[in-house]
């Protein structure tokens, strides 16, 4: 019987293990991590959004200039596939307002845990606490393993690597395999931060007062990208999800032009002359934050937003304020680093792969999930990318003739 090694037990690892769990061969999980799926639990903690249910030609636009390179993967497990796999593992999904499919329960453990059960008694064998560091020379047999008792070796007939981006390292997503392809020749483009919050040198007094505070119903602006969400101001800038969307346009821009301005709508529901209209009412004795908060019901985030980037004396020009209200400039300085971004771009070049997602450099290695040079915002489709990619691995690995 043949062995496949599996390294990597996150979402793209299981779902190759359970498509070859199906046929006769040994399949053993590998990774670095004491348990399974650390990033997966991670994922469902506010919610575990696992897919999306639009059009699936929308669906797939979201993966921008990989969709051509996702596309046979996910024109094979698509959303809809996804739902009923679920299903069969006993798991229920629904489709919330926006779209996004998630599991009935909203979390990931039950369903890691009905996944693993089924895993487990189709004969899957897992190593934790095993970290990969390479192969034995030039012989992709043999597989050089980290653990607890020292360096040890293992042989394998196929492998699939499924080692997660670089963000999130302490769920074990290190991106360390990025030096161990590259040596072999195999062409790595940088992880690079995605779905990620910015750096803006907010001023101290910014900084301490509004530092932790939600801006809701806000539009973002940035070059033809535009969507109205939700933002939250940190200490050292901006994130959630209304930025995570725009992230990868905003990052290669900052990429090219060092900084990158996006404009924020704070009154999306309504127009520059609506607000003028009530901003050239008389003042009276108010002062200038009483005087917007009645006019505008002004939240004090917002008003401190308008502060932030207003002199003082233009604060008593209705017109710019109005202007600012509707067109607030927020200069970008730098991402995020990648350790505190949900995803990660960059990753094994689809070029350097053929239709199995295996390199004619490294024959019987095949590659999957995040590990792989693409990028999707939030709303499900990282995971359901993930999937869709550790399914065919899985296949092509049977394809190999195990
Ligand atoms: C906070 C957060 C929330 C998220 N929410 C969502 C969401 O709601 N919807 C969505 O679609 N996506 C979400 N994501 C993204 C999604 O979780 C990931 O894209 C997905 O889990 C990646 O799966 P993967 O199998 O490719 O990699 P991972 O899940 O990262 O798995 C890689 C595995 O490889 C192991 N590994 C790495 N290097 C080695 C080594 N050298 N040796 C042995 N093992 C190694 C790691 O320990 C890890 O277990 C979220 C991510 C985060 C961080």
């Amino acid at each position: 019987m043949k062995t496949i090694a599996i390294i990597g037990a996150g979402a793209a690892g299981l779902m190759a293990a359970e498509t070859l769990s199906q046929e006769d061969v040994r399949v053993i999980v590998y990774d670095a991590m004491p348990s399974v799926g650390r990033k997966f639990l991670m994922a469902g903690k506010g919610g575990m959004n696992i897919s999306h249910a639009e059009d699936f030609s929308v669906f797939m636009t979201r993966y921008g200039t990989r969709q051509q390179n996702l596309a046979p993967y996910l024109n094979a497990f698509t959303p809809t596939d996804l739902r009923a796999w679920l299903s069969d593992l006993g798991i229920e999904t629904f489709v919330g307002s926006s779209g996004r499919v998630f599991p009935k329960e909203m979390k990931a453990a039950p369903l890691l845990r009905a996944w693993l059960h089924r895993l487990r008694s189709r004969g899957v064998q897992f190593s934790m606490r095993h970290r990969w560091l390479g192969w034995k020379n030039d012989d992709t047999q043999t597989l050089i393993f980290d653990t607890p008792n020292g360096e040890q070796m293992a042989t394998a007939d196929v492998v699939i690597l499924a080692l997660g981006g670089g963000s999130w390292a302490k769920l074990g997503s290190t991106g360390d395999w990025v030096s161990i392809l590259r040596e072999k020749g195999i062409k790595v483009e940088t992880l690079q931060p995605s779905n990620c919050g910015f750096n803006v040198a907010w001023r101290d007094y910014f900084k301490a007062r509004f530092a932790g505070s939600p801006v809701k119903n806000v539009s973002l602006r940035f070059e033809d990208f535009q969507q109205k969400g939700e933002l939250m101001l940190t200490e050292n800038g901006i994130e959630g999800g209304l930025i995570y969307a725009a992230s990868s346009r905003i990052r290669e821009t900052i990429f090219k032009a060092e900084t990158a301005t996006i404009y924020l709508d704070l009154f999306p529901d309504k127009t520059a002359d609506e607000l003028l209209k009530k901003l050239s009412k008389p003042r009276g004795k108010l002062s200038t934050a009483q005087f917007w908060r009645k006019q505008l019901s002004l939240d004090g985030t917002k008003s401190g937003l308008v502060r932030e980037v207003l002199l003082v004396d233009d604060l008593n020009s209705s017109e710019l304020v109005a202007h600012t209200l509707k067109n607030l400039p927020v200069i970008l300085l730098s991402p995020r680093p990648i350790d505190e971004a949900i995803s990660s771009a960059g990753g094994v070049c689809f070029d350097e792969l053929n239709d199995d997602l295996m390199s004619e450099k490294l024959t019987g290695v095949f590659y999957a999930g995040e590990m792989l040079d693409w990028e999707a915002p939030t709303g499900g489709y990282l995971l359901t990318a993930c999937l869709a990619t550790g399914r065919a691995v899985g296949l092509s690995a049977l394809k190999r003739g195990c």
